[in-house]
């Protein structure tokens, strides 16, 4: 009836990463190799440079592996009334870059697209929807997609509009099932202008057997993972129909549901925890629980289905 590949039920370790960054190769400020020791310094396992229209792969370096990824945008001019806006997406995991020149986008359809990036081996994610301005029937042209970026760094550090929880709910709400990723989409690299700086501000934590590019995808594209900009996910657990959830210390940990399903925990005093369970008397669509901490750092589990026809 359930669902959910738990990560925390798996074998293997947690391993950090960011799978949308930008290099001098299009509109980022530092080079590919740069970027990749940057977030080496960073503590972080492995990374995609998801450049525009273009597969970059950095040299290698010690203690970090590399996802092949690259965004396309195609363009929403063949819907009426939708022009000039564009969807992005990240394909991840591909086996070669698409490539594609503007020309070769305008018949395209992100149908068409995600179905080219699934050819090479790879999933599509769809990147902040947010920004996009994406509608819910411009979203749903990408239910082929894995998942959906519920944060990016680069637009909430510019524009406020890094956070696309809602968005991620009215997909599930459809029966789509997504996957939630926090991706930075960095560019700058560093703070100017008082705006903070876009890299190591959002990140997904994956279980895998070991860090390799192959167990790393495979655990993306199962869900086995969690994404965050600051809180830690210790423990999920499920047990019959209690959902037990263990974080560092937050402010808030929230369940998620549909159809008056869901629950919100917080101390009145504004103290912080780092447990909570939630008890569901009825099978509905889907749970998905995010936290936010006392600097307003969330996290946010991937959503548990309820239901069976969420293919
Ligand atoms: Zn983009
Ligand atoms: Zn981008």
């Amino acid at each position: 009836m359930l669902k959910f590949d738990n990560p925390f039920d798996g074998q293997g370790r947690w391993f950090k990463g960011n799978i949308h960054a930008h290099t001098s190769a299009t509109d980022g400020q530092l080079s590919p190799d740069e970027v990749a020791k940057l977030y080496r310094e960073n503590g972080y396992d492995f990374l995609g440079i998801a450049d525009h229209n273009k597969l970059v792969i950095p040299k290698p370096i010690d203690g970090m592996i590399y996802i092949p990824c690259e965004e396309v945008d195609v363009p929403l001019s063949s819907y009426p009334g939708t022009s000039p806006r564009c969807i992005h997406l990240v394909a991840v995991g591909i086996s070669e870059g698409l490539g594609l020149t503007p020309e070769e986008k305008t018949d395209l359809t992100p149908e068409d697209v995600i179905k080219m990036i699934k050819e090479r081996g790879g999933e599509a994610i769809l990147a902040h929807p947010y920004w996009s301005n994406l509608t819910i029937d411009e979203m749903l042209l990408c239910k082929g997609c894995i998942g959906l970026e519920v944060y990016n760094t680069y637009f909430q550090t510019m524009l406020d509009m890094g956070v696309a929880s809602v968005h991620w709910d009215q997909m599930i709400q459809k029966n789509v099932p997504m996957l939630g990723f926090a991706n930075d989409d960095a560019h700058s690299y560093s703070e100017k202008d008082d705006l903070l700086s876009d890299c190591c501000g959002g990140w997904i934590m994956v279980r895998s057997e070991s860090l390799t590019a192959d167990d790393i995808f495979n655990s993306i594209r199962k869900g086995l993972f969690y994404s965050s900009t600051g809180p830690e996910i210790k423990n999920l657990t499920i047990d019959g129909n209690k959902i037990t959830v263990e974080t560092s210390p937050v402010k808030t940990i929230a369940f998620h549901g549909y159809d008056m399903q869901g629950k919100f925990y917080y101390r009145r005093d504004g103290g912080l925890i780092d447990t909570a369970t939630y008890e569901f008397d009825e099978y509905k669509i889907y749970i998905r629980i995010q936290c936010t901490d006392a600097d307003g750092k969330m996290a946010w589990t991937n959503p548990i289905y309820f239901k069976d026809d969420l293919s």
